[in-house]
């Protein structure tokens, strides 16, 4: 070792774990009371302060602090802030103080939240909140989970154990034998079907385009009666929350046509499923518990840090059947829940404790207050922006405001200029040929003025 090598070792060891942990909570505090006073996406000089990042590898160890320092100072200037309140991107959700402070503690655990001899705490907590998200978002009780990235791979967790399923009853073991030879099977989507779906389709050697699109009413939502026939090889995509404009297939209709053909039911509800937990919304959920898989995201709506989302099966063992390494074992029941045989992954972090953090913190109350609070926003949103005369281009039923200034060009025109001003951030969609801005009011922390002062920067956008 040289003597700077052994100097900077030294100080790493004086600056143990303790102290950085200090450090990081000081500067993360600093940042979570900043948000509301800053722009919401980066200014263009903490864009281009960025470049401090670029160095050459280290070639002798560094002081942590000056990393710590480096990753705040360059870092948390050019972070979207999604965290805060003003964030109306996307369906982006932020992270209830309670699920950071959860997944601090967790992160110094350093849980494999895998395999069953990873962690018992993270498999309990799992276990738990897995019954609590059954009962929060109306699942049937038998029903089986995995905590996985995020809705794209719950709706692939969900799909491969269609597959699974679907295939086995025709006597046909696919995660064995794969897909060369197997019966066909026919995947339904309506014409609105989000591109996180398709993609999992490709990933499972279904195919994006061999897919049977069903077509759709004014507000997006699949119509039950134009449905083509199905059989007990279909799979019926539906879905729980369009990302435009948040609309809701209807379930009830859709599915009791599968049922009566022997087909499986998927919904991705990534946002829209958490309207099962607001009493007052429940009734878009109608239905939607007799589907046999669902795929949602726990870092959108229930407001939990990344990534976080959540696949479940009726039949446990179908989400198991896909996922577990181990086939033969799988067919034994009763033993314990092992977590990573219902997931893709094997060993991963332990994402189920932020989601029982919320849930514990929340309670059931706590939660529908949540989802209707940023429905009402919504609503609020969609009433001040026709009030002034723009178009809202969507029945407002959930968090989604889809909004035109005119021209396509004056939407974009606006979402620019807002997206400069750093007031606020919203993007643009183009919905049923027409570009509208986009609206999500899906944080915790948004609140009625955030709303009102959107309104106003928007309808002073557009005017000027
Ligand atoms: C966000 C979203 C997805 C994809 O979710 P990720 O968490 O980004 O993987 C899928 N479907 C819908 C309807 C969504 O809104």
């Amino acid at each position: 070792m040289t003597n700077s090598d052994s100097a900077a070792t030294a100080a790493a060891a004086e600056f143990g774990a303790a102290d950085l942990l200090r450090e990081a909570a000081g500067r993360a505090e600093r940042y979570l009371a900043g948000l509301e006073a800053r722009a919401v996406f980066p200014t263009a000089a903490a864009l281009a302060g960025l470049s401090a990042f670029d160095e050459p590898l280290p070639a002798t160890p560094q002081d942590a602090r000056a990393t710590l320092a480096l990753l705040d100072e360059a870092g948390s200037p050019a972070t979207v802030a999604s965290a805060g309140q003003r964030y109306f991107g996307f369906v982006t959700g932020g992270s209830l103080p309670v699920t950071v402070a959860a997944n601090w503690l967790a992160t110094a655990w350093d849980q494999n939240g895998g395999p069953a001899l990873g962690s018992p705490v993270a498999a309990k907590l799992e276990q738990v909140a897995l019954g609590w998200l059954v009962q929060a978002l109306g699942l049937p009780a038998e029903a089986g989970g995995g905590f996985v990235t995020g809705a794209t791979m719950a709706n692939f967790a969900g799909l491969a154990a269609a597959r699974h399923a679907l295939l086995r009853r025709k006597g046909w073991d696919v995660e064995a034998q794969g897909l060369f030879g197997a019966p066909p099977l026919t995947v339904v989507v309506g014409e609105e079907v989000h591109v996180s779906l398709l993609k999992a389709l490709g990933l499972l050697g279904l195919g994006r385009e061999r897919v049977v699109r069903a077509p759709v009413d004014g507000e997006g939502r699949m119509r039950a009666e134009a449905l083509p026939a199905l059989t007990d090889t279909t799979v019926v995509c539906i879905q729980a929350g369009n990302v435009n404009n948040g609309a809701f297939d209807p379930a009830e209709a859709i599915i009791a046509r599968a049922r009566a053909a022997g087909a499986w039911v998927h919904v991705d509800g990534a946002f829209g499923l958490w309207a099962a937990a607001a009493p007052g919304r429940a009734h878009l959920m109608a239905g939607y518990a007799e589907a046999d898989s669902w795929a949602t995201d726990a870092h959108k709506w229930l407001n939990v840090p990344y990534d976080s989302g959540l696949a479940f099966t009726r039949r446990a063992a179908d989400l198991r059947g896909a996922m577990s390494h181990n086939q033969a074992a799988y067919l034994l029941a009763g033993d314990e829940r092992v977590p990573m045989e219902y997931t893709p992954e094997m060993s991963r972090r332990a994402r189920g404790i932020e989601v029982w953090a919320a849930l514990r913190t929340l309670g059931r109350d706590g939660l529908a207050e949540m989802i209707e609070r940023c429905c009402q926003l919504a609503a609020r949103l969609a009433e001040g922006l026709r009030a002034a005369g723009f178009e809202v281009l969507n029945e407002v039923a959930l968090n989604q405001v889809l909004v035109s200034f005119g021209e396509a060009e004056d939407t974009r025109r606006v979402m620019r200029e807002l997206q400069m001003e750093g007031t606020g951030w919203a993007g643009t969609t183009v919905w049923h040929g027409r570009t509208a801005m986009r609206i999500s009011v899906s944080s915790w922390a948004t609140t009625e003025a955030d709303a009102e002062q959107l309104v106003k920067t928007l309808t002073r956008l557009a005017r000027g």
